[in-house]
């Protein structure tokens, strides 16, 4: 079903499927949910939450780990000892931490960083700052920046995610990388559109959160 979706998006904007990762956020759901989606298939899941995550996703072997929620300083081990990429990193300090982390586990850790294009999302760094706040994270060992993640402005018209994520294509552009981390299970199209190499997928795989 969410496949489908991508696939249709991907048909009408032009773009290879094979370009966007699905990524299936498990919030909420329990680690019987996670091992059901593995079996159809699921190779990366996402979690809020570096507890939560922890014990979840114990013991999955092959699974890609996004850790998605907010980075606190004090979670910085849990968060580098269970997930391969942060997306979400929206300041410098929030950074460094991570990166002593995994120089001390001795690894790097995967990253993007996250960028605030929505009225409504409390977190992420000011597209027009984000280009700084790569390029001071980029001087740090033990983390290596991929692109940017940003989340929609949900519950708004088609043209307003848009032209929201419009403007996290542009901060990815000027960041640079690989991965551009837009669309959740209410904007995946706009987010295909804008160039989403990633989408992070909850409530359209797995239900809604109890
Ligand atoms: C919960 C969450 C998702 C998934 O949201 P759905 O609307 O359930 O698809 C994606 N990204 C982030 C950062 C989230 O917190």
């Amino acid at each position: 079903m969410v496949r489908e979706r991508i696939a249709l998006a991907c048909r009408e904007a032009g773009r290879d499927p094979a370009g966007v990762t699905l990524v299936g956020v498990t919030k909420g759901h329990p680690r019987e949910a996670v091992l059901a989606a593995i079996a159809a298939g699921l190779t990366e899941a996402g979690e809020n939450y570096a507890r939560e995550a922890a014990e979840k996703y114990a013991g999955l072997p092959g699974l890609r780990k996004h850790f998605v929620g907010h980075v606190q300083t004090n979670k910085a081990r849990l968060i580098v000892e269970t997930f391969d990429m942060v997306q979400s990193i929206d300041r410098l300090d929030a950074g460094r931490a991570l990166a002593k982390a995994s120089r001390a586990l001795g690894r790097t850790v995967k990253a993007l960083v996250q960028v605030n294009v929505s009225p409504v999302e409390r977190f992420g760094v000011a597209p027009r700052d984000a280009a700084e706040l790569a390029a001071r994270l980029r001087e740090e060992e033990g983390l290596e920046i991929e692109g940017v993640m940003a989340i929609g402005p949900l519950g708004c018209d088609s043209e307003t995610t848009r032209r929201a994520f419009a403007t996290a294509r542009e901060a990815f552009e000027r960041v640079g990388g690989s991965t551009l981390s837009l669309g959740m299970s209410a904007d995946l199209e706009e987010a295909i559109v804008c160039g989403s190499t990633m989408v992070r997928i909850g409530t359209a795989i797995f239900g809604k959160r109890i």
